[in-house]
């Protein structure tokens, strides 16, 4: 006989672990006992020596769904003579875990109970277990327990608490059990908020969508607007209703083979979208099967399968695939309330579909998409919120807050080793958005169990998470230069060691320089600690600043201007032509005057530039509909066109962009059509990454690239830039867990901060 002491760290808690160890246990006839600690879980266990090795094997590979280990240690015990398996409750008030995990999509078990006519739960909505189901956004507080979830409102049935109360059943201690004798329930709702009667809710909602209308309904992490997506008159009442003009919306279907009616799916990408975590997925659209009304201009569209058991039953035939676009008014959080829904999504919605189970935080739907054979998370949020980033390295001192960026809020709460983002917050400089920002700052704290003593922020004075920051009281405070953080979210994300520098390729649209410019088409040399900058794009004044973001024309007369002065303004480009002289004149008098324009080396801005010299429609005239609309119907239009790259020039450490805008427009003077001038732009960035960061690795001598930025969500330059670095002989590594873009920025002020701190 024996006796072994397991530690198992990971996600293991809150996934059915602790009844999986003991079916296991009971199933081998071992006995001992199960309990979640701190960090994880530990298990002591007692049998002979082989069928304890044959529990541990067995034990890691047959972790249920939800479920990650990361370290096992086993350490041997004197054995006790025990005689039976059990499972040690967790202790109220004992050190707080993050032992929430993220909501996970119904699994096969509970699948089948929904489908099965003698099964108590027969097309129930809101069946769950320990595997799958609700979780952090129904948690109020910590420790994870009913009591603690809004789940409390709904005292358990006997047939419900016996399954909870029995440690061989699935359905042991999970928190959010429920059964149609005692859980939640679905009510339809008119816009006015009147109940309205019907035999079954759920029915009638799927009558309607058939019929065209547009239904609001609540899902797992808050509302959302649904409606037939290949119907285009559906889809263009619900665009004027929500005030959306071009913004694509995302599309639920059934399965994958209903979704591969309306999109092309290689076999990463259905992987992707049956994970637990059932983010949006970016695919190719197909030839038909979309109304053009739900992502115009674009060639790709996003598309979920079910994300809860609610949707699973929406969707069953004959419904085809829905949009299923957030529920919210625009810029502002996704509604998770049933009284606001009825206040403002009614002007929007025919029927609301709602049900009594509250949410206690919103979570909008993950973002991902495939770029070079590999998944990577565009929006990380619902399925993701709260799992945590373990980095290596010794655990950092204090407990970090990283406030993140402005435009794409989300937070970061580092302990530890651990390194746990928030969810998508969205804009926030809309009000409603920020508020939402402060209770996250609280909510997430309490999640992962600490008060911050650190905070890190962006370097940017002006910023609401920075103005945020500089207020609180008690705390240490880092500035993290904005291309600094992207860096290092990249160590993070991918793993890596925060002190081996490492050369990076930063490309987003904007972000405050150690110079007080604007900074944002970086090659970067350095780690966590600290960075040089080793090369840029050519710094270039916007007429208007800020307005020159929303307006590409603008970006792209500065470029002209910049390349080929006052000229520029009599060229037969279809840009100029679609503005009034006097107008152009008036912003180039602006510009020369140097009046609120200030310099931007933006990769994102010269996206803007190129897709206006190219003739792409939303860059020519007024203002983009949504952000970086210009440069995803550039991406578009490149489609899968091979291109030489134009020319590349340096002056001193700046790329001088003027040459590729003078070469860019002779072509365009000469008729080439815009999927080449496309295509030979996205070739130029991504010769511009390759070329530019291959010589600073030569000249430093290290091996390895990371790149970070928004602009790399933009898959061709992604796998472009990847497969060319990788030619060239060197280790590169892109973001993969969090975003490339700024919703990923809090994670590497985290890890800036946390190098600092240790320093
Ligand atoms: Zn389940
Ligand atoms: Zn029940
Ligand atoms: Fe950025």
């Amino acid at each position: 006989m024996i006796r072994r002491r397991l530690r198992l760290r990971g996600v293991v808690q809150g996934i059915g672990f602790r009844p999986h160890a003991y079916r296991l246990a009971t199933e081998l006839r071992l006995a001992g006992i199960v309990r979640n600690d701190e960090s994880g879980v530990s298990l002591e266990v007692e049998g002979d020596e082989a069928t304890v090795e044959r529990f541990v094997e067995r034990l890691v590979d047959e972790l249920p769904p939800m479920g990650a280990v990361t370290s096992l240690d086993v350490e041997p015990l004197a054995p006790l003579g025990q005689e039976s398996f059990a499972i040690a409750r967790s202790e109220a008030g004992g050190p707080r875990v993050v032992g929430v995990t993220p909501d996970a999509h119904v699994c096969e078990a509970c699948l089948a109970e929904l489908r099965d006519p003698r099964d108590r739960r027969y097309r129930y909505p809101f069946v769950n277990c320990t595997r799958c189901g609700p979780r952090f956004t129904i948690v109020r507080d910590v420790p994870y327990d009913r009591k603690l979830t809004t789940m409390a409102a709904f005292p358990l049935c006997e047939a419900c608490r016996r399954e909870y109360e029995d440690p061989a059943d699935r359905r042991f201690h999970a928190e959010p059990i429920a059964c149609p004798a005692c859980g939640p329930r679905l009510t339809l709702l008119a816009p006015g908020g009147e109940v309205v009667e019907s035999e079954d809710p759920l029915e009638a909602a799927r009558a309607a969508l058939l019929r065209g209308a547009v239904v609001a309904v609540k899902g797992v992490g808050g509302f959302h607007l649904a409606c037939l997506a290949g119907d285009q008159a559906a889809v263009r009442r619900l665009r004027e209703r929500k005030g959306r003009e071009g913004k694509p919306f995302a599309v639920m279907a059934r399965d994958l083979e209903a979704a591969r009616t309306i999109a092309v799916i290689d076999e990463t990408e259905a992987a992707l979208l049956e994970s637990v975590p059932r983010p949006i997925v970016l695919v190719r659209k197909a030839a038909a099967g979309l109304a053009p009304a739900v992502a115009p201009g674009l060639e790709t569209v996003g598309v979920m399968l079910p994300s809860s058991p609610l949707h699973v039953l929406l969707l069953d035939e004959p419904v085809p695939p829905l949009v299923m676009t957030s529920g919210n008014p625009s810029e502002e959080p996704i509604v998770t309330d049933n009284a606001e829904a009825v206040r403002t999504l009614s002007p929007l919605a025919d029927l609301l579909l709602v049900h009594d189970r509250e949410i206690c935080t919103g979570c909008d739907d993950s973002v991902a998409q495939v770029a070079a054979g590999r998944p990577r998370l565009l929006r990380r949020s619902r399925g993701h919120v709260p799992r945590a980033i373990e980095v290596p390295g010794s655990p950092a001192a204090a407990p970090i807050l990283a406030v993140g960026g402005e435009l794409k809020g989300a937070i970061c709460i580092a302990r530890g080793r651990e390194l746990v983002m928030g969810r998508h917050l969205g804009d926030l400089t809309n009000a409603r958005a920020l508020e939402a920002f402060h209770a996250e700052v609280d909510r997430l704290s309490r999640i992962v169990g600490v008060r911050p003593a650190l905070v890190a922020h962006d370097l940017h004075p002006d910023y609401r998470t920075t103005r945020y920051a500089l207020g609180l009281e008690g705390v240490e405070r880092v500035a993290v230069q904005h291309h600094h953080a992207h860096l290092a979210s990249c160590l993070a994300d991918q793993g890596l060691p925060f002190d081996e520098p490492v050369v990076a390729a930063v490309l987003d649209g904007t972000g405050y320089g150690l110079d007080g410019t604007i900074w944002g088409g970086e090659v970067l040399v350095g780690d966590a600690t600290g960075f040089r900058r080793a090369a840029h794009l050519r710094p270039v004044p916007l007429p208007g600043g800020d307005r020159a973001v929303r307006s590409p024309y603008r970006v792209a007369l500065a470029h002209l201007l910049d390349a080929l002065g006052e000229e520029a303004l009599d060229l037969p480009l279809p840009l100029l032509r679609a503005h009034d002289r006097r107008h152009l004149e008036d912003l180039s008098r602006l510009l020369a005057a140097g009046l609120n324009a200030p310099a931007s080396c933006g990769a994102g801005r010269l996206f803007d530039a190129a897709a206006g010299i190219a003739g792409i429609p939303s860059a020519l005239a007024g203002e983009i509909t949504y952000e970086a609309q210009a440069a995803m119907e550039l991406e578009a239009a490149a489609s899968d066109l091979e291109a030489e790259p134009y020319p590349l020039v340096f002056d001193g450490a700046a790329l001088d962009t003027r040459v590729v805008v003078r070469a860019m427009v002779d072509e365009a003077l000469a008729g080439a059509p815009p999927p080449r001038l496309a295509a030979r732009f996205h070739a130029t960035v991504t010769a511009f990454v390759v070329e530019t960061t291959a010589r600073v690795a030569r000249e430093e001598g290290i091996g390895r690239v990371v790149l970070s930025g928004g602009c790399f969500g933009n898959r061709r330059l992604a796998a472009a830039s990847e497969a060319g670095l990788r030619a060239a002989g060197l280790e590169v590594l892109g973001q993969e867990r969090v975003p490339p873009g700024d919703g990923g920025l809090a994670l590497g002020q985290a890890l800036v901060a946390r190098a600092l701190a240790r320093e």
